[in-house]
């Protein structure tokens, strides 16, 4: 399935300058494995990123220049080496495997995760990553509506199975949703498989709404 969902060039430049905290680098790394187009925007943003440090560091010797590209290529080498994401499984084995990039975050598979209850058909396991930035995997069930809830800062999510849609489309599996804090949303899961997603929280969700602030002891953000 192509992803129709990308990152923006915000996530995409700061990930080819390594300016991503660790926990998001994470998260972006997984849509790159599962999309092209965005794997061909990263190169473009290296080259161009190459070409401004060339351009600009004139004074720079060689030796800086040569250890600044051989960072940005194994870098990149590294975008494209993570695990395929849940949504490439081929078999039930495979299907309990944890993405590569997640397993240091919530071990190796999913079978072993202790999902907590969160109301609303939805489990989550959240882990705050050692840069600080939250990481919450949810698993929501189909046909369910989640509490309308805004950010205070940017949220990165990648749906790794099922679907659902909100104000901004549908989201599927290898779709990211790339959330600025101005994005006040309500998302709904489609039916068939349960919906499946990780995002990296730069910083607390914010809910409102009885119900909401109801839930959001249950993040502990
Ligand atoms: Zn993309």
């Amino acid at each position: 399935m192509t992803p129709r969902h990308h990152l923006d060039a915000t996530t995409l430049v700061s990930y080819a300058a390594g300016a991503l905290p660790p926990e998001t680098a994470a998260i972006a790394s997984l849509h790159f494995s599962a999309c092209g187009h965005c794997r061909a925007k990263l190169l473009d943003a290296e080259r161009i990123g190459g070409a401004l440090v060339e351009r600009q560091l004139p004074t720079w010797s060689e030796g800086k220049a040569s250890i600044l590209r051989e960072t940005m290529l194994r870098a990149l080498d590294e975008a494209h080496t993570v695990a395929a994401p849940a949504v490439h499984r081929a078999d039930r084995s495979d299907e309990d495997a944890m993405p590569e990039v997640l397993q240091p975050y919530f071990g190796k598979t999913f079978s072993a995760l202790k999902w907590r209850w969160m109301g609303s058909g939805a489990h989550y396991v959240r882990v705050v990553g050692p840069s600080g930035v939250v990481l919450l995997l949810l698993r929501i069930a189909p046909g369910k509506r989640m509490p309308v809830h805004g950010h205070q800062a940017g949220e990165l999510t990648q749906i790794l199975q099922g679907a659902y849609h909100d104000a901004l489309g549908y989201f599927q599996a290898g779709d990211a949703a790339d959330l600025d804090s101005e994005i006040e949303h309500q998302p709904v899961t489609a039916p068939g498989p349960a919906c499946i997603c990780v995002s990296a929280l730069e910083k607390p969700l914010r809910f409102p709404g009885w119900f909401a602030r109801k839930l959001q002891p249950v993040f502990g953000v």
